[in-house]
């Protein structure tokens, strides 16, 4: 099987989080699968380098913005692929333009277009897991994009549909996807399984668990999301098509 696994930002934390992150990717290659790994950067450091942007220019470029922001899930992709490499396994970092994630100009918040498979193909036939940065591409320029605030769930989501995985999973810090945020409201109820549309729906009301294109890319294309916790691994909640949920 192809699976792409996503990890958030609190899932790579620390150096102890990413080890197990990797350890879960490499058991899954052990068994004989190809694993396409998608990464956030860690803990709170898009909120950090915005922060030190804004100190040197209020109102800097959406252009170079992006070109800043990027390098956070960039060093999360090496990070991830030396943690891999520490166990013994083959792997490989990818940004999103070396993955061939090509986007619109809209710095900021910009849509993927298409994605050119050719280089991931390669790699993965190599026997290699492949760890791509999340929440960029490049644009018709050769410019540097963002795909927007909690976009790693969209490149996830992109790559299983273009390469046409046989599982998408997107790691977090909860367990599942919630009717209200279980970290507010400690009688929130879990679903096993939600359809696209009370999905969407919840994200308009708010909830961040995923980034909205994410649902909506995932509906067009029939990809069926499990949302679960890095921490646990247990199973969480599986968004696709079903009736009446
Ligand atoms: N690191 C970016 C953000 O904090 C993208 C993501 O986490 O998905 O919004
Ligand atoms: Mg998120």
């Amino acid at each position: 099987m192809l699976i792409v696994q996503k990890y958030g930002g609190t899932s790579l934390g620390d150096a102890e989080k990413v080890r197990m992150a990797a350890s879960r990717v490499v058991k899954l290659h052990q068994q004989g699968h190809q694993v396409l790994v998608v990464v956030s950067a860690q803990g709170d450091t898009t909120d950090l380098l915005i922060e030190k942007a804004v100190t040197i220019n209020r109102r800097g470029s959406a252009r170079e913005m992006d070109a800043y922001l990027a390098a956070g899930e960039q060093m999360s992709a090496a990070l991830m692929a030396m943690a891999i490499g520490a166990m013994g396994y083959p792997a490989v970092s990818l940004t999103g333009w070396q993955a061939g994630i090509e986007t619109d100009g809209v710095h900021g918040n910009a849509q993927i277009q298409s994605i050119r498979c050719g280089r991931i193909r390669r790699e993965l036939q190599q026997g290699k897991i492949v760890v791509v940065s999340g929440f960029q591409g490049v644009d018709a320029d050769g410019d540097i994009t963002t795909l927007g605030r909690g976009g790693s769930d969209t490149t996830a989501v992109a790559l299983a549909a273009w390469l046409k995985a046989d599982k998408c999973q997107i790691f977090t810090d909860v367990d599942g996807v919630y009717d209200r945020d279980p970290r507010i409201y400690r009688d929130a109820t879990r679903f096993g399984r939600i359809s696209y549309e009370k999905m969407l729906a919840l994200v308009e009301n708010g909830a961040q668990v995923l980034h909205d294109r994410s649902v909506e890319l995932a509906r067009s294309h029939g990809i069926a999301v499990e949302v679960l916790s890095a921490f646990t691994g247990a199973p969480g909640t599986i968004v696709g098509t079903f009736e009446s949920l």
